[in-house]
């Protein structure tokens, strides 16, 4: 099975980097976001398996980024963490739409069971639905932010995936620099092609290096086009 992807966004550093180096010990992939607002951009540009969530965060509160983490995959596993155990708060997190709570301090076997009892369950959801954009055997899912070819999962930072989602809505179409820059980057950003062409490499060498077929080709002078067939 393919790692297990978690967001750790706690603004206590010590606790937060703790539950980095044991969950990574029990072979999870794990990112850490110190803030709110980090973790959000984190969320909706990488999508996880499961977020362990902080509720007294400095950018965005506890509750509210559970909120937005719920719109953007309903199926991501959420567990609250917090040193206030009244009912109250208890209550306001799962509203939230939190799947289990944890008051500090915690044991962190605890924690790895509850995780482990919560994928499991959660497994049942993963199945992708609707919302995917596909050439040959690449697959860019919009709702949970993944990228896979082959089945092989691809991770992308958010400017690469924006790229990648651009150049698959125009599959079979040859994009121009310009184009890339008005959709993909900011207009005032125009005069800086280069930046482009590092990042369609970026893009290419995630997506294309492993694999034969060269899904994204360069038309000299004129742009770059994801072709879905070999040739
Ligand atoms: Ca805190």
């Amino acid at each position: 099975m393919d790692e297990r992807r978690i967001l750790v966004v706690e603004d206590e550093r010590k606790i937060a980097d703790t539950l980095k180096m044991g969950l990574t010990e029990h072979g999870f992939e794990v990112e850490v976001a110190y803030d709110g607002k980090i973790g959000h951009q984190l969320f909706s540009a990488r999508g996880y398996d499961l977020v362990i969530l902080d509720i007294n965060l400095p950018g965005m509160n506890g509750y509210d980024l559970c909120k937005s983490i719920r719109h953007i995959n309903e199926h991501a596993v959420v567990i609250m963490l917090t040193s206030m155990s009244t009912l109250e708060n208890k209550i306001e997190a799962y509203d939230a739409g939190a799947d289990d709570y944890l008051v500090k301090p915690f044991a962190f076997r605890e924690l790895l069971l509850r995780i482990g009892v919560l994928l499991r369950r959660a497994l049942v959801h993963t199945v992708p639905v609707g919302n995917i954009l596909r050439a040959a055997d690449l697959e860019l899912n919009l709702d949970t932010k993944e990228v896979a070819r082959g089945g092989k999962k691809i991770s992308l930072t958010a400017k690469e995936f924006q790229l990648l989602e651009y150049l698959l809505r125009n599959k079979n179409r040859v994009v121009s620099r310009a184009d890339l820059s008005i959709n993909v980057w900011d207009a005032d950003f125009k005069s800086n092609t280069n930046v482009i062409d590092v990042y369609i490499s970026y893009v290419r060498n995630k997506v294309d290096r492993d694999f034969d077929h060269k899904l994204i080709q360069t038309h000299v002078g004129m742009g770059y086009i994801l072709k879905e067939r070999a040739g």
